[in-house]
């Protein structure tokens, strides 16, 4: 019996799960047309590698990953390429984002794919992540990192891997139903992620809310006969499905303010992404589809098998909900989830439910704001805080765009679970403030980033030029000296000199004459006609040679 322990906070809410669970998961209609966005991961888009007309089979690569940080993109059916263009995507802000989009032709005719059972240790832990990294596979409970990456421990120890199946949000039953379904190639997903990490030993933790998913597994691990592999059940509290508070559940570490469960020896992933790392490796297919939970106000909630690209509107009609009756439909579960600005936007890998018109009981978010009341400072949502926050602080600072202080209260541990909105009484959409503070700070770290490159090109630039100057500089330099060498100077340096030297020489008969001039003639007075005639004619001689030279100076 394994000892668990408590996290802080948290809230007991209504599941609302039995209905979507009484069906089993079948594959969704094929849809018409696939939008594929090429951001569906935290990290860079992928860049396109097929052409509008182009046509591709199902599974065939579409877009590659333009990073480290970044996934590929496949096509999840087969049929033409009509488009690669701006499509409504599902996120908060409603906006627009560079997608593939296909005209699926219904065959459905697959690329060519090459299947194997594996075996512990029949790949290096490096060759396992490229496959899982060229599978486009992401992380599938929320948060969509690519998950090569959080495979590779980069030389750390690994002591546990632990595989989160407690799925706490209300009405979400995708994992549920994955596990109660699947559990045999969860087990083998589970097997491969552990090879690639090195992980000495594994647990699945799934809430105690979820029997037949948790006897499922039991079964399957006694089937295996493995000894390292130990499947838990854990108290059903929200957010027990949050990483670091399911860490602390069943292993009593607490993963440091802004570190990673690595810090503390573990690696926690989704049961979805185990399942599609099995498919990647033993059947060579790429993470084209999800298990998705259709719930709240349609005629029949169930799990359906989707095609990564189809539209929600589809899904919810499948399920036999209306568009003349959808008031809100929201992407996730009511605590976390997001709500949809159109019911037109495509599923995405991460992508584990869609919510239709839910009951006002655990969807406190959405309703809120626009009753929000003053702050009366009493300390529910402190008391309800899963990481031991102060949501209260966060509310204020984020609303007076104190950024600075914001953080000094770790806004960025809050993983926007929502327990501090759900207790609030004075009905303020805390998360959203956080939301939006989080995303200023982004925004100003991304400006500030621009600008220090920006600068760093412009100190280049000038060093560059300043360079290029001095080495001009003094490749004349060198250049004249070696003529110089080389001829006893040029013939322009030869003229130069000698006009230098008639200068000097003329100037020194000007000085000479001046010098002439300065002494008073002797003997002067009482001339002959015929004397007084030869000084006219030297005086006149020498005005002309003092004319001569004037001229010659000046030339
Ligand atoms: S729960 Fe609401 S009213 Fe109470 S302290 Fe927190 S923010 Fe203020
Ligand atoms: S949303 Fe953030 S601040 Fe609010 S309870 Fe959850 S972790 Fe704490």
């Amino acid at each position: 019996m394994r000892r668990l322990f408590q996290f802080r906070g948290g809230l007991h809410l209504n599941a609302h799960k039995k209905n979507a669970t009484l069906k089993p998961v079948v594959p969704a209609h094929l849809p018409k047309r696939l939008v594929l966005p090429l951001q569906q991961h935290i990290g860079k888009p992928a860049k396109p590698v097929v052409a509008v007309g182009d046509t591709v089979l199902k599974g065939q690569l579409i877009a590659e990953a333009s990073d480290t940080v970044s996934s590929p993109v496949h096509a999840s059916s087969s049929g033409v390429v009509t488009a690669i263009t701006a499509q409504l995507i599902p996120h908060t802000s409603g906006l627009s984002a560079p997608c593939i989009v296909i005209e699926t032709d219904g065959h459905e005719t697959w690329r060519p794919r090459k299947k194997q059972v594996y075996d512990d240790h029949q790949h290096t832990p490096a060759q396992l992540r490229e496959k899982i990294r060229q599978a486009g596979i992401v992380g599938m409970g929320g948060a969509g990192f690519p998950s090569h990456i959080k495979l590779n421990p980069s030389g750390k120890a690994v002591d546990t891997l632990i595989l989160n199946g407690a799925e706490c949000e209300p009405y979400i039953t995708c994992d549920e139903m994955l596990l109660q379904e699947r559990a045999q190639e969860v087990i083998a997903g589970l097997r491969i992620m552990r090879d690639a990490l090195n992980a000495k030993r594994c647990i699945i933790g799934v809430e105690d809310n979820k029997p037949e998913a948790f006897l499922a597994l039991q079964q399957q691990v006694r089937t295996t006969n493995v000894d390292f592999i130990d499947v838990i059940q854990v108290p059903t509290v929200y957010p027990t499905g949050g990483e670091k508070q399911l860490i602390q559940v069943l292993t009593g570490l607490e993963v440091p303010s802004g570190g990673l469960p690595l810090d503390v020896g573990i690696v926690c992933h989704n049961v979805g992404t185990a399942y599609a790392v099995y498919r990647a490796i033993e059947l060579d297919e790429p993470l084209i589809s999800r298990y998705v939970t259709i719930a709240g106000s349609v005629a029949h909630a169930r799990n359906l098998d989707v095609l990564i690209g189809t539209p929600v509107m589809d899904l919810i009609e499948e399920c036999g909900g209306t568009p003349e009756t959808l008031s809100r439909v929201i992407m996730g579960g009511p605590m976390m989830g997001i709500a949809l600005h159109s019911t037109h936007v495509p599923v995405v890998k991460t992508t584990n439910c869609i919510l239709v018109n839910a009951r006002a009981d655990n969807t406190p978010q959405p309703s809120r704001g626009a009753f929000a009341l003053p702050c009366i400072r009493c300390g529910a949502c402190a008391e309800a805080c899963p990481i031991d926050l102060l949501p209260q602080q966060l509310y204020w600072y984020s609303r007076a765009k104190d950024f600075d202080k914001v953080q000094d209260f770790h806004l960025f541990d809050c993983i926007e679970c929502g327990c501090c909105d759900y207790v609030c009484p004075s009905q303020i959409p805390l998360v959203h403030y956080f939301r939006y503070a989080k995303t200023e700070i982004w925004a100003l770290e991304q400006e500030k980033k621009q600008a220090n490159i920006a600068r760093e090109r412009h100190d280049f630039r000038e060093f560059r030029q300043e360079r290029e100057k001095r080495e001009k500089q003094e490749r004349h330099k060198r250049k004249r000296a070696a003529l110089k060498k080389d001829t006893g100077g040029s013939d322009a340096d030869k003229t130069l000199d000698a006009k230098k030297a008639a200068i000097e020489a003329a100037m020194a008969r000007v000085r000479a004459k001046r010098e002439a001039d300065t002494v008073a003639p002797k003997n002067m007075d009482n001339l002959t006609e015929q004397q007084q005639q030869l000084v006219n004619e030297a005086d006149a001689r020498r005005a002309r040679s003092a004319a001569d030279i004037s001229k010659e100076t000046r030339a």
